[in-house]
Order: structure tokens, then sequence, then C-alpha cells
């Protein structure tokens, strides 16, 4: 993994500070650790690991990451969160990631877009899992 820095790129840039926002979380509180990482079950399966995805986003490097697999594979278990020493919850990163994945691609589902008997018929929890997934 090649990771280039420049001021354009600048730590701060804007895509950054929408991910601290959406997140509510410090990103430079990480110190690079590694325990998310060994104890997230879902590495195995990631092209970045969680430890990875922090420090790119330290590095203002926004883009490598919503063009990564591992924003879809986390599984918000919180394991990270429960074994980082400082405190980062990395399921809610992984989470406002998605939000921009989405919101870079226009692809959002607005409710008035869903049939009237579609809405009656689907089963309650799909609605809220679907609204979790589609929408900003
Ligand atoms: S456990 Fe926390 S401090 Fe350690 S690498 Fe992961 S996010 Fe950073
Ligand atoms: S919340 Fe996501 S990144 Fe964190 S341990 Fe669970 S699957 Fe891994």
């Amino acid at each position: 993994m090649s990771t280039v820095v420049s001021l354009e790129k600048y730590i701060h840039n804007d895509l950054v500070r929408r991910v601290e926002e959406l997140s509510g979380q410090d990103l430079l509180a990480c110190y690079q650790c590694g325990e998310c990482s060994a104890g997230c079950p879902a590495a195995f399966a990631m092209d970045l690991l969680p430890s990875q995805v922090i420090r790119l986003l330290q590095l203002g490097q926004v883009e490598e990451v919503l063009n990564s697999a591992t924003i879809w594979f986390c599984a918000a278990c919180q394991t990270c969160y429960a074994r980082c020493p400082k405190g980062v919850d990395l399921s809610r990163i992984m989470e406002a990631l998605r939000e921009l994945a989405m919101e870079r691609d226009g692809d959002t589902l607005k409710h008035t877009e869903i049939p009237k008997e579609e809405l009656e018929a689907f089963p309650q929890q799909a609605i809220i899992a679907g609204f979790r997934k589609y929408t900003l």
C-alpha cells in the first residue's frame, strides 16, 4: 500500500472533517496500537485493517478508504471500541464512511419512493435495516 502525503491532501481536509462530524470521533486520538485490528472478527475479509483505515484518515486519504471494501465488511460489533485504549469508536467511523460513500455515489433511498403496498408488506425490521444502509 503506497501513501502519498501532500499539502493538497492535508490531514484536515474537508472530507476528514466530515468524517469527524458524522462520527463524533477524534481521529488523532488513535496512536496505532493495533488492538482494534487484532480483535476485529471481520478483519479476515477486509482489504484494509481497521487500524489502517484510521491511519489513512489521519493522513487525509479519505478517498482511498471510501474505495475499500472494509467499510462494507464492518459488522458494527464494537469489539474494536471495547479494546481501544483511547476510546476510539471505529464502528461509528465506519458508519460515517458508508454514509459518505453513498453520498458520493448518489446511492440513497427516499421513503417516499417505496410503494405503499410494499411498505405494508415488508417486515418492519427489513425496512429499518434498509434505511440504516441506504439513507443519509
Ligand atoms: S485500538 Fe484505538 S488506538 Fe489502537 S489502533 Fe485501534 S483505534 Fe487506534
Ligand atoms: S465494529 Fe467493525 S471494525 Fe470494529 S471490530 Fe467490529 S467489525 Fe471490526
